[in-house]
């Protein structure tokens, strides 16, 4: 199958071979046809899939097909994302399809210049990528009508509830014009995704790429039973380890993160934090540290790691659990990516037992527990300050096909 066969134009073709992308992956494959004839699509698949380039290249391809002159203040297509982030890579990927296009994309995200946003508005953009919360701002001050929307991407649906933007989302979309082509991506399918996706949708294709298989072959996973007190002093014993060469932490709290950064870095990690409150600017230079190597270590609070794209990510440890077990499927999905093997360490403090209860069931995997599971009992009654793990435990993180003789593996309950 080649992306020519999908009846993709050819100005698109040349992008991607540029980019070496020569094959579609399955979403790309499924998805793109039934875009291509004007159909509405849902699409069950996360981050990692090749979503953006799914409903990317069809949009682009209508765009092309139906020149128009540009209108202040109002694009002909509408793509939302939960994070900053995820707009930015989703640009990204529309720049690098773009170059022989005559087509302008503008990225409406809070934590950047709102200025400037407003003014290439008014030069006007055929693309406007944004996140619900500064968009809903630039529509109320009239700076950015929908009237012209004919193509509305509905990016990470499962995240965006998650993330309290029903509202806004609704507004949105009570302000776009029909007939447009409509496309709804969500890692899960929660009922709530599923009402907004049955009131969104016109007679939609589905498109299902499961996330076991994206995510349960290539990724070890382990967890240690540990007091909250004593994860920071584990953490720091597992980085002794060089093979965590580029390692994302997710903690539960914006707090958590800047703490746990801070106490990472007076033991001399190069560690960076991400999150809700850093601005757009910090983001960026923390993501950019990461992904060129120079910080090892990058502390996410979920907020901030949805979507983030970053090749080679060692380990993902989960040094707080998630409440929702979902999270955890999009946590882990940020190392194994582009077919290579990833290790994923969560960390479950006795009153995290429930969670973990709950991510196994969901996944379908049992961790792989490393050290001791006491019983609950026997955990309230542990030392704050945990045994540093020996050589020969910590090492196993770093050899997959390590031996594992003389440690206890136990199948978490
Ligand atoms: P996404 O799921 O859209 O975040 O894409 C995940 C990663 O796969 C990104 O780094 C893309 O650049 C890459 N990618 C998307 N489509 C293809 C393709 N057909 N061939 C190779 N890489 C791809």
């Amino acid at each position: 199958m080649t992306f020519a066969a999908l009846g993709i134009a050819e100005p698109l073709l040349r992008a991607l071979d540029a980019r070496k992308f020569h094959t579609p992956t399955p979403i790309q494959a499924d998805a793109i046809p039934p875009l291509l004839t004007g159909r509405d699509l849902l699409g069950v698949a996360q981050t990692g899939s090749g979503k953006t380039a799914a409903f990317s290249l069809p949009l682009l391809h209508h765009l092309a097909a139906h020149p128009a002159r540009l209108a202040p203040f109002a694009p002909r297509a509408l793509i939302l994302a939960p994070t900053r982030e995820l707009a930015l890579q989703i640009e990204e990927t529309i720049r690098f399809l773009t170059p022989h296009l005559r087509l302008r994309t503008a990225v409406i995200i809070g934590g950047a210049s709102r200025f400037k946003q407003v003014e290439t508005m008014r030069r006007g953009a055929d693309i406007v990528i944004g996140t619900p919360g500064r968009v809903c701002d630039l529509m109320q001050t009239k700076e950015l009508h929908l009237h012209g929307v004919r193509h509305f991407v509905l990016d990470e649906a499962d995240r965006m509830l998650d993330l309290g933007f029903i509202r806004d989302i609704r507004r949105i979309v009570a302000a776009l014009p029909t007939p447009r082509q409509n496309c709804l991506f969500s890692a899960t399918m929660p009922q709530e995704v599923a009402a907004l996706a049955h009131g969104l949708l016109h007679d939609p294709v589905r498109v299902e790429i499961a996330v076991k298989q994206e995510t349960a072959p290539k990724i070890d996973q382990f967890v240690h039973h540990i007091t909250q007190a004593g994860k920071t002093g584990l953490l720091l014993s597992l980085l002794d380890d060089a093979a965590l060469s580029r390692v994302i932490v997710f903690t539960r709290t914006k707090h958590g993160a800047n703490k746990l950064a801070a106490a990472l870095e007076q033991k001399g990690v190069q560690v960076n934090a991400i999150h809700g409150n850093k601005s757009q600017p910090q983001r960026e230079k923390a993501l950019r540290e990461f992904r060129g190597g120079r910080a090892r270590v990058l502390v996410a609070t979920d907020i901030a790691a949805r979507g983030i794209d970053v090749t080679g990510v060692t380990h993902v440890v989960n040094f707080d659990l998630p409440a929702e077990p979902e999270s955890y499927v999009h946590r882990i999905g940020r190392t194994a990516r582009a077919g290579a093997a990833g290790v994923a360490i969560a960390f479950c403090d006795p009153e995290e037992l429930g969670a973990l209860r709950q991510i196994q069931r969901l996944s379908g995997t049992a961790l792989t527990v490393v050290g001791d599971a006491p019983s609950p009992e026997q955990f309230r009654s542990a030392p704050a300050k945990p045994k540093r793990p020996g050589q020969a435990q910590r090492k196993r993180f770093g050899n997959r096909n390590g031996g594992n003789d003389n440690r206890r593996v136990r199948r978490a309950a």
